[in-house]
């Protein structure tokens, strides 16, 4: 029979009940180092004071009113985000998948309302990953995950990774734009080439196409950048964001130049929940602390602690590792072995990580993690190798 709770997951069999910045502790008991942050999500670790403080206060006053209505964190937040990035104005909503639906609409009605509705493609990249959504699985375009669920959305062409000739072959007269990760998360951790992604700007600028960026993932401090399209010193027109901004209270955020954000007019667009107070109380104070003195500073030098790290376990065990890749706090490790094994020693050993596309480890601690504990998570990690790597030895 099936489980009351839907079986769509397969879940490990762990239970938390309570968590402290890096550690979580499970219903019985045990302590684990979280590297995987609810899939980079609650960026400021678990419990953390400031924000669970913002949430407790803004729900005791007010939880929620509707869009039909001024919200003032939203208005703070909105001009907040604004203050700090390329954009002129933000749509707020409740996951990442929302938020690209909103900007692949944006995008659209963008190129409709200047005369061009011919121009609805997008060029998206094999292994990316922008949702589960009927538009953002065509976005994705891996046919594993859009098998079954009717004719596929028209209008996504999906191109290699990192290849600018295939994407200047793909561009055509019905071209809207580039919707594009400049690290690919899910595909397994995959940072897009600075070269290639000022390339992807320019291509826009030459053709008249708008630039996406999918930044749930990669956005809100997790590469060391408040946006990680920032290391490769662009702007997108348009850009989408989620995970880590609510620090685990349910958000997200369409990003906009005046010229995109404009196409949304009243009536184009909407959401019951997206930006309510409670919402964007957690998004304030998240913001409080990522914004605030030497906070970024402080992700970049723990990320290349972690990137050492490693580094050097790819070192110590070519017969597990291929190689490690990431950027800031979102780092990864292409293995050798089925990547499951080495997340269950992983698991064993009390450490959290996940995984990703192409067989890859995913280490995404939360961006308040010590170097101690960075260190801890690394000693663990050599462990598990060590046994998976004896397993091997052994068989
Ligand atoms: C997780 C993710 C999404 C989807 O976000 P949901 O909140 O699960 O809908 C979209 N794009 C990227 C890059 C992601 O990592």
């Amino acid at each position: 029979m099936i489980s009351a709770l839907l079986p769509n997951y397969a879940r490990a069999d762990l239970a938390f009940e309570r968590g402290e910045g890096a550690w979580l502790w499970t219903t019985d008991g045990r302590r684990f180092l979280d590297f995987g942050s609810g899939i980079a999500t609650a960026s400021l670790g678990h419990g953390h004071p400031h924000l669970a403080k913002a949430i407790a206060e803004q729900a005791a006053k007010l939880m929620h009113v509707s869009n039909l209505y001024r919200i003032p964190g939203a208005e703070r937040l909105a001009q907040r985000l604004v203050d700090r990035t390329f954009a002129d104005s933000v749509f707020f909503c409740n996951s990442g998948a929302e938020a690209n639906e909103g900007m692949i609409k944006m995008m659209r009605r963008e190129m409709f309302d200047s005369g061009k509705p011919e121009r609805f493609r997008f060029i998206t990249f094999e292994g990316a990953f922008h949702g589960r959504t009927l538009a953002t699985l065509a976005a994705t375009g891996n046919p594993a995950y859009l098998k079954g669920f009717g004719p596929v959305v028209d209008g996504f062409d999906q191109v290699p990774f990192n290849n600018m000739n295939a994407v200047r072959d793909k561009v055509g007269t019905e071209t809207c734009g580039i919707i594009v990760e400049p690290v690919q998360g899910e595909g397994g951790v995959r940072p897009g080439d600075i070269q290639f992604l000022r390339d992807l700007r320019a291509v826009c600028d030459e053709y008249g196409l708008i630039l996406g960026m999918d930044e749930v993932q990669t956005g809100m401090g997790r590469t060391g950048k408040l946006f990680a399209h920032e290391w490769a010193g662009i702007v997108p027109d348009v850009m989408s964001v989620a995970k880590g901004i609510g620090g685990g209270f349910p958000l997200g955020a369409v990003l906009a130049k005046e010229q995109f954000a404009k196409a949304l007019v009243p009536g184009t667009h909407g959401t019951t929940y997206g930006g309510n107070p409670l919402a964007c109380a957690a998004g304030n104070a998240v913001l409080d602390i990522v914004t605030g003195p030497g906070f970024l500073d402080a992700v970049v030098a723990k990320g290349k602690h972690l990137r050492a790290g490693t580094e050097q376990m790819v070192h110590d065990f070519p017969t597990l590792f291929e190689n490690a890749r990431g950027l800031g706090l979102l780092q990864g490790i292409k293995c050798v072995v089925p990547v499951g094994e080495v997340q269950a020693a992983c698991t064993a050993e009390g450490l959290m990580a996940i995984t990703a596309g192409e067989n890859t480890l995913r280490l995404a601690p939360p961006l308040v993690v010590t170097e101690a504990e960075i260190d801890l998570s690394l000693e663990m990690l050599r462990k598990a190798a060590t046994k998976v790597a004896a397993g091997k030895a052994a068989a």
